[in-house]
């Protein structure tokens, strides 16, 4: 798991020891950034390729309307930016962390008309989130004692740094208790997603997964979406309950560092057989085909390559 040597900071590459951020920086006390996570991945006919950049750079500039603040770089420079650090640090196989916040300026809540912001794109290899044995036998899920906010007080279709402070939390409550990961509920008591995951299930056949209402606009969810009702499947967008969740034949979560993973386990039930079933499985499979550039037809569109 080795950390870029090298990191894109406001415009320069520079060698990651070498930053020094204020200890003033606004986002250190209150939370003020933004990020993004994006994988890139080698590619069966060699060189690496990253997965749907533009898609996360547009979510990035989205991020950062929700918060409030403009990000001083255009979203070419972005795109290319985040090729460049990936080449300079000779990584083939490896995640992408864009980051921008307010730094050294104002000092208290009020982050006024146009605050200072630092961009940094930070690089590093990151094998599977939620571990090897997670994925091949599937995971053990805890519906968390904490919850998705009400829509307006955290907005979940950005990626805000403070708003994570909830996710790190509940994600240790579940793994002190013994689980791979939490799941959050909506306010009204419905599923959400996990922690850094989208969520799905299937019974009968017919795919589910949680409304954009109160999650994160997943680009694994819309990809695999995608793939899914392409092969034939059928894919609601529909709220479900614990119970419905817990009676499903399979679940599974699906993100940028989570990819697919099965679900085998939730709070304390085995889900369908107790582990990864048919639909996972096979998604598992096409989805490593589809970011390593085996699937032609959404390799012309989604993949990037490190030239
Ligand atoms: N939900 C949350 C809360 C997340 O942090 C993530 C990871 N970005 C996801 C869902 C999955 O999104 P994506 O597929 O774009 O990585």
């Amino acid at each position: 798991m080795a950390k870029g040597k090298y990191t894109w900071f406001n415009g320069d590459v520079i060698e990651t020891d070498q930053i020094r951020i204020s200890p003033y920086t606004h986002a250190l006390h209150y939370g003020t950034g933004i990020f993004e996570g994006i994988r890139v991945y080698k590619q069966h006919n060699g060189g690496g390729a990253v997965f749907r950049l533009k898609e996360h750079v547009e979510r990035f500039f989205h991020s950062a309307k929700i918060i409030g603040f403009t990000i001083p770089y255009s979203h070419e420079q972005l795109f290319e930016a985040c090729v460049d650090i990936v080449r300079k640090n000779k990584f083939e196989e490896c995640y992408i962390r864009p980051l921008a916040y307010i730094t050294d300026g104002p000092l208290g809540l009020s982050m006024g008309e146009n605050p200072p912001i630092d961009v940094l794109i930070l690089v590093w290899e990151w094998g599977r989130y939620l571990g090897d044995d997670g994925v091949n036998k599937g995971v053990r899920l805890k519906t968390s004692s904490y919850i998705r906010p009400h829509v307006n007080s955290v907005m979940t279709k950005g990626k805000i740094t403070g708003q994570y402070v909830t996710s790190v939390i509940a994600k240790y409550e579940a793994n002190k208790l013994g689980f791979h990961e939490a799941l959050f509920l909506d306010p009204e008591g419905f599923l959400a997603e996990g922690t850094g995951e989208n969520l799905f299930m299937a019974k009968k056949g017919v795919i589910k997964t949680t409304p954009l209402t109160s999650v994160l606009e997943g680009i694994t969810r819309e990809s695999i979406i995608e793939h899914l009702r392409q092969q034939g499947h059928s894919v609601l967008e529909q709220r479900f309950t614990r119970d419905e969740l817990l009676c499903a034949d399979e679940v599974f979560l699906c993100g940028t560092a989570a990819e697919i993973t099965p679900v085998r386990e939730i709070d304390f039930r085995s889900i369908g057989e107790g582990k990864p079933g048919p639909i996972a499985s096979k998604l598992l499979k096409d989805y490593q085909a589809i970011v390593r550039g085996d699937t032609p037809s959404y390799g012309k569109n989604w993949l990037t390559p490190i030239k």
